[in-house]
């Protein structure tokens, strides 16, 4: 495996225990580097292989409708991994406390986990760090081309990524290795296993939490969340978590719609997008291997081309935004174009003012907006276009570009199943903050930044066929 993809965030000489990877951001057993590299180091150790993974009870404002994805996903996980003789442990509390405590208890010998920029976990692996005595490695599990390889600044924009990264991929758009089980299933681990058991009272409780082969994470759910529970418009059967799920995605999108992706990508009536942001979000599916079963279709090229460009260089050009600006997702870090010209119009008149309850409801007096509104509300998922037009309102909406941001941010990340990414925090200031985009025609408090409005997208789709599909009482 390409060594530039791993990091060492702690030498040291390595224990006698098992490695454990804490998987945190690349929630899959297949097409994992940072597990493939802790297998490597386990098996040249002779050691058995551990997988940890620790939900904390709060997570940038998600709600129910994430924790539930992901707790369905990691079950998924457990399961492939015991086929594998590989524990999985599952952790409640922060990271940055409970990984160490784990590591010491459990007498690990070296310590692997996945990459984010994100500045959660970015804390929880400094903090890890600063209290092992044992080998850690940061693998970026995630981005085809390593993050920290693809460029070594804040990019400017696309264009002046897009050269990178291209020229980047014969070196890591390659084949993954099969993962390796361990001989047998670790004795140590082996006891703690409570399959089907109900848990009773506190140290029961405990005892689940920290369990191997339960199958009782979904159930634990509500239980101590801080999250809002009321999540009424919610209808889960839209998309359906886990690694399977993720690669049938996969499978029907190249068979039916990636033909078309180039002509209706950007018409939000058609569903020709790959539905994928959800299982890209929790790394339930590697973008990697979304890429390498892409080049071998035989469809359309220009399709694949487009397609290519949303998911390497717009993707990953979200998480070096991220990495090389930690207020990646506030109003000091627009480009100063973006930042002058929003001041120059603060004080200008809005004709519309709404609170965040009335856009949280889809209460305005745009159908198109709330239409959107009700398309989030109900799936999860915005489609893509119509992102770009939501944000921008609410910019328009809003007292200031800080209120727009925040609010921005919050809806996108409680009702959004992809939201808490970077590409969110980078969409959005895209939008709202200039960011990646050049200056425009200037006008009413949008100043110099790109205007989007109703009559434009009349011009690109079926507006009233949009709208009907969400508000079908319009
Ligand atoms: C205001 C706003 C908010 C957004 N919030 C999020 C978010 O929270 N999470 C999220 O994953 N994406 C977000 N996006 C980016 C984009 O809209 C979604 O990734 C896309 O709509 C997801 O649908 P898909 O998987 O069907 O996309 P496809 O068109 O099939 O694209 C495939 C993949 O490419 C990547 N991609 C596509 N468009 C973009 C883009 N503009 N920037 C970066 N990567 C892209 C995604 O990983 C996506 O899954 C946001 C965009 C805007 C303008």
């Amino acid at each position: 495996m390409n060594p530039k993809r791993i990091r060492t965030l702690k030498s040291g000489e390595p224990g006698s225990g098992p490695v454990a990877y804490w998987m945190s951001r690349d929630q899959r057993v297949g097409d994992n580097w940072a597990l493939l590299f802790a297998r490597g180091i386990a098996e040249d150790a002779g050691v058995p292989l551990v997988v940890v993974f620790c939900m904390t009870d709060e997570f940038l404002g998600a709600g129910l409708r994430q924790y539930q994805f992901m707790l369905e996903g990691l079950q998924e996980v457990e399961s492939s991994l015991f086929l594998k003789n590989i524990p999985f442990i599952f952790l409640r509390g922060s990271p940055g406390e409970e990984i160490p405590s784990f590591t010491d208890k459990h007498g690990i010998g070296t310590l692997v986990t996945d990459f984010s920029p994100l500045r959660p976990k970015r804390e929880w692996t400094e903090k890890t760090a600063s209290k092992l005595e044992i080998p850690f490695y940061e693998v970026d599990a995630h981005n085809i081309v390593p993050c920290w390889v693809a460029s070594g600044k804040q990019e400017y924009a696309a264009y002046t990524f897009r050269p990178k990264v291209n020229a980047l991929l014969p070196e890591f758009l390659v084949e993954f290795p099969e993962l390796e089980p361990n001989s047998e299933f670790p004795e140590t681990f082996a006891g703690k296993k409570v399959r089907g058991k109900k848990s009773r009272g506190k140290k029961a409780r405990k005892e689940v939490e920290e369990s191997s082969g339960s199958r009782n994470m979904v159930e634990l759910l509500p239980e101590r969340l801080k999250v809002a529970d009321a999540d009424p418009y919610f209808e889960p059967g839209h998309f359906f978590p886990g690694e399977s799920a993720a690669l049938k995605a996969l499978e029907t999108f190249l068979n039916e719609r990636l033909d078309s992706y180039n002509a209706l990508h950007n018409d939000p009536t058609k569903d020709v997008s790959s539905d994928l942001s959800p299982y890209l979000h929790f790394g339930q599916i590697s973008a990697q291997r979304v890429a390498l079963e892409v080049e071998k279709t035989g469809v359309d090229e220009e399709s694949k081309a487009a397609f290519l460009e949303q998911l390497i260089v717009r993707r990953e050009l979200t998480d070096n935004f991220c990495y090389h600006n930690r207020a990646y997702d506030s109003f000091e870090s627009f480009p100063a174009w973006a930042k002058e010209t929003l001041a120059a119009h603060r004080q200008d008149r809005r004709e519309y003012l709404y609170t965040q309850e009335e856009l949280e409801f889809g209460k305005t007096h745009d159908p198109l907006w709330n239409a959107s509104q009700v398309q989030l509300l109900r799936t999860g998922k915005m489609h893509g276009y119509m992102r770009m037009y939501w944000a921008k309102k609410i910019l328009e909406w809003s007292e200031s570009p800080e209120k727009a941001l925040e609010t921005a941010i919050y809806l996108n990340d409680r009702y959004e199943l992809d939201g808490r990414d970077p590409n969110g925090y980078v969409g959005i200031l895209w939008s709202i903050g200039g960011l990646h985009d050049r200056a425009w025609r200037e006008r009413e408090v949008f100043g110099k930044l790109r205007y989007m409005n109703y009559s434009g997208a009349r011009r690109k789709f079926d507006v009233d066929a949009y709208v009907a599909m969400y508000l079908p009482d319009e």
